[in-house]
């Protein structure tokens, strides 16, 4: 069986030949299809590739009938139903970081054009006049320049700017300070980077705080001459105040990527001091090759079973916690199996415990991971999965603790429990050991040891005589070979637990005798543990 991977719109070479020498994939590659050879094409697809044209809206993500992963080559999901891929369960990845070295060049660009007029000078000489006395301009040694957010971009401005001598202050409230200082970037307040910088340029996200977040009162508080750079979104900058700046001469300069109106009206392109590209932050080669294998190899990854490195509708998950991500996912998809089993009543709450020692944001991926096996049995229709099984749980009121605890002796251990309005129906907790095995520590109040490996039975019965020898009697009569064998009892019920694990799988005739044996409460029977 062969993946199938299908992408409507050019790619690079490189990136296509990936898929096509993988035996495990199989490449659909179309270009300028219509809509109804789309839907065509993706029926028995398990991937779809796309950049910005193809519309993956409800209709093409429904003609998907096997579809798990979207991959955006580019950043922008604008063209993919994000919301109806999530409730599918489908899940969208995109490259974010592949064109940051490009926005960030077409960043110093901008700065060099403006400081040295390049703009009117190649005009002049286009038009054969040679004549320079006007075009004096700035050396960047020197100057200050004031990036408003400074992530991935921004930093990437920082380094190329010190090499061009300039000294780089920054404002970004959600970044570590002791991060940027070890970069030389000295991190200061909005009103002071504002009074302070020769040059300002904006790369922080376009959201609630920061649309309009750069009007009137901002420019006001810029310093005489500045000169100011947009190649992050448009909408962080009110317009009619930047066109009030620039009338009141307080710019020496605008240099824009993205503007608020991409046409001829727009009332920015008269002012010969300020330049504009049609947002071609990302347009270079190397972005765009670079784009294509990243997306590439994100959806042969996760569909050979990884995690995604760039996921869009689903929680990151960051490089730290990639490692442990695995066992712990195997964890709690055992737990899961065997707490639903378990579970026969409606329930409102689940708790999941988890040590302290995992990364925060591993958390909810594993609480997805643990939902997503838990409510399979339970939630008919649509398949459930990591990516939509949060969203499946809230819709049917189901309420998701999720608690950190800092015991020392819960390290690498997670504790589920099943509530219904306060009363706890059943728990269980387990445990990564230090050679790697998956085992389960306690059921309800059984503190019972086991591996979740093989051909798994749980028994509960009647604390008395015979019992465990009637189980293995029974056992031994049906050719049924025991490999292990664990106990717990609990006094005060007058019950036992048994985890026994036997050598084949076992026939559901044969469980069904075996829950029919005198004073057994309850059988689960597990065929296979991974
Ligand atoms: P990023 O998420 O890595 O960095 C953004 C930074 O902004 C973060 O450090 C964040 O803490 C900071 N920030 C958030 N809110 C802030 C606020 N109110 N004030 C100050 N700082 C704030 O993002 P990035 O990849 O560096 O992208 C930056 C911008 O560039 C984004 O708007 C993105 O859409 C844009 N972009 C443009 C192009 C293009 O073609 N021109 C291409 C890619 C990205």
């Amino acid at each position: 069986m062969k993946w199938s991977v299908l992408v409507p719109e050019k790619l690079d070479e490189v990136a296509l030949e990936l898929i096509r020498n993988d035996k495990d994939f199989e490449l659909i590659n179309l270009e300028d299809s219509s809509v109804d050879k789309l839907k065509d094409a993706i029926t028995n697809c398990d991937a779809l590739i796309v950049r910005s044209k193809t519309q993956v809206n409800k209709e093409l993500i429904d003609a998907g009938k096997k579809l798990q992963i979207i991959g955006r080559a580019g950043v922008g999901t604008d063209n993919i139903d994000l919301a109806y891929a999530e409730k599918k369960g489908i899940l969208v990845v995109n490259a974010p970081e592949e064109s940051l070295d490009s926005v960030a060049d077409l960043t110093i660009g901008l700065i060099l054009t403006l400081c040295r007029k390049l703009h009117v000078a190649f005009e002049r000489t286009r038009n054969g006049n040679f004549h320079r006395k006007d075009l004096l301009g700035y050396e960047l040694r020197g100057m200050t320049i004031g990036l408003i957010g400074c992530g991935r971009i921004g930093r990437k401005v920082a380094k190329r700017a010190q090499a061009f001598g300039l000294k780089v202050i920054a404002y970004d409230p959600y970044i570590s300070p002791k991060l940027l200082e070890s970069e030389g970037i000295e991190l200061i307040s909005f009103n002071n980077l504002l009074k302070s910088a020769d040059i300002i340029s904006l790369h922080l996200p376009l959201n609630e705080n920061t649309y309009h977040m750069i009007s009137t009162s901002e420019f006001a508080r810029m310093k005489k001459g500045v000169y100011f750079i947009n190649t992050s979104r448009a909408e962080i900058v009110d317009t009619p105040a930047l066109i009030a700046a620039l009338e009141e001469g307080r710019l020496a300069g605008v240099g824009l990527d993205v503007v608020e109106e991409e046409s001829k009206e727009n009332p920015l392109l008269k002012y010969s001091n300020v330049v504009i590209s049609p947002h071609i932050g990302a347009s270079t080669y190397g972005a765009q090759r670079n784009v294509g294998l990243i997306i590439v190899q994100e959806v042969m990854n996760v569909l050979r079973g990884h995690p995604p490195r760039y996921p869009v509708n689903f929680p990151k998950l960051p490089s730290e916690a990639r490692e442990l991500y695995i066992p712990f996912r195997d964890l709690l998809t055992n737990l899961a199996s065997i707490l639903i089993s378990l579970t026969e009543t409606s329930f409102n709450k689940i708790t999941i415990r988890y040590p302290e020692n995992l990364p925060r944001p591993l958390l909810s991926i594993l609480t997805r991971t643990f939902l997503s096996v838990f409510l399979r049995t339970i939630v008919s229709g649509d398949e459930i999965n990591v990516i939509n099984s949060q969203k499946i749980a809230e819709e049917r009121g189901i309420q998701i603790i999720e608690s950190i605890t800092s015991d020392k002796s819960f390290q690498n251990v997670i504790e589920a429990k099943i509530q219904m309005n306060g009363e706890v129906l059943n728990a269980i907790t387990g445990q990564i050991t230090a050679d790697q095995k998956l085992i389960v520590t306690k059921i309800n109040q059984y503190d019972i040891k086991f591996e979740t490996t093989g051909h798994l039975f749980l028994i509960e019965f009647l604390d008395r005589p015979g019992m465990i020898g009637a189980i293995c009697s029974f056992l031994g009569e049906n050719s049924i070979n025991i490999a292990e064998l664990q106990v717990a009892r609990l006094l005060h019920l007058g019950t036992q637990l048994m985890a026994l694990k036997v050598d084949d799988p076992v026939k559901p005739e044969v469980v069904a005798k075996l829950r029919k044996l005198k004073d057994i409460n309850w059988v689960q029977y597990y065929p296979k543990f991974a």
